[in-house]
C-alpha cells in the first residue's frame, strides 16, 4: 500500500510534537520534527555567538552547517556537523530566539529543500508550521491543531519541569503570545491553515484521544486494515 504523508501544523504547545510521535508509532510512519531543524540553525547561531537579526549574517553561516536526522525506536536525533544537538535545542535561549531566525527567508529555503528530500517517498508524519501549505501542500492528509494560549503554555511548562527547569506560567504565556504572533504574521510561509485541513480544537483532549482522532480518519480513509 502506498505510504502517503501526513502533515500537522499548529501553534507552540498544540500538542502536535506528542501527537505526531504517537500517531507514527501506531501506523508504523517516520515522525518528522521540522521545529527541531530551525531550533539547530538557532543553536548554531546563538553558539556562535551572532546576532540574530543580522540575517546576512545568519545566512552566510548556513554554508557551515550540516543538519541531519537520525531515528533511535522512532525517536528523532537531531545533528548538527555530526553533533547530537537533540537536548541543547530545547533550552529557553534557543526557543526565543527561532521565531526571528524562522523568519528568515534563505533559512526557510535551506531547511524546506531537505525536508521535502527527507519525505519524498511518503510514510512520514511531519509536523510543523508550514507542512501542509508550503513543504508538502500536496499531502494526502492534513490536521491544523490549536488549543487556548493558556493550556499550550502549561503544557509547555510541565514539558520543562520535566527538565528541572521552572518557567513561571506567566513567563511561559508571553513566550508563547509572542511566537504566534511572530510565527503568523510573518511575511515569508506565516502559520496558516491549509485549506484542505482538518481543523482540532484540543484544549479538551487528552492527547491519547487526538491520537485516536487522527489515526481513525487515516484508517478509514487510506489503510482500511492497517
Ligand atoms: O515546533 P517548535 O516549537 O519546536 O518550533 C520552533 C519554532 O520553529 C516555531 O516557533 C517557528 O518559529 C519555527 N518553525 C517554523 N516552521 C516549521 C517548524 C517550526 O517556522 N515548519
Amino acid at each position: 500500500m502506498k505510504k502517503i504523508i501526513i502533515t500537522l501544523d499548529g501553534p507552540a504547545g498544540s500538542g502536535k510534537s506528542t501527537t505526531a510521535r504517537e500517531v507514527a508509532k501506531k501506523i508504523n510512519y517516520t515522525y518528522l520534527d521540522t521545529g527541531a531543524m530551525y531550533r539547530a540553525i538557532t543553536l548554531a547561531v546563538l553558539e556562535r555567538q551572532i546576532n540574530p537579526g543580522r540575517a546576512a549574517d545568519v545566512i552566510a553561516l548556513l554554508h557551515h552547517l550540516q543538519l541531519s536526522l537520525n531515528y533511535e525506536n522512532g525517536v528523532q536525533k537531531t545533528f548538527l556537523n555530526g553533533r547530537d544537538v537533540s537536548e541543547d535545542i530545547r533550552t529557553m535561549a534557543v526557543t526565543q530566539n527561532v521565531s526571528v531566525i524562522s523568519g528568515v527567508r534563505e533559512v526557510r529555503e535551506f531547511l524546506v529543500k531537505q525536508q521535502r528530500e527527507i519525505g519524498k517517498q511518503g510514510g512520514f508524519v511531519i509536523d510543523g508550521r508550514d507542512a501542509g501549505t508550503v513543504i508538502f501542500p500536496n499531502a494526502e492528509l492534513k490536521f491544523f491543531l490549536t488549543a487556548k494560549v493558556e493550556e499550550r503554555a502549561k503544557r509547555r511548562q510541565k514539558e520543562m519541569a520535566a527538565k528541572g527547569v521552572h518557567v513561571p506560567l506567566d513567563e511561559m504565556i508571553a513566550d508563547i503570545q509572542s511566537r504566534d504572533e511572530f510565527d503568523s504574521t510573518r511575511a515569508e510561509s506565516p502559520l496558516i491553515k491549509a485549506a484542505d485541513a482538518i481543523e482540532l480544537d484540543n484544549s479538551a483532549m487528552t492527547i491519547e484521544e487526538q491520537v485516536d482522532f487522527i489515526v481513525n480518519v487515516f484508517r478509514s480513509r487510506f489503510a482500511v486494515s492497517a
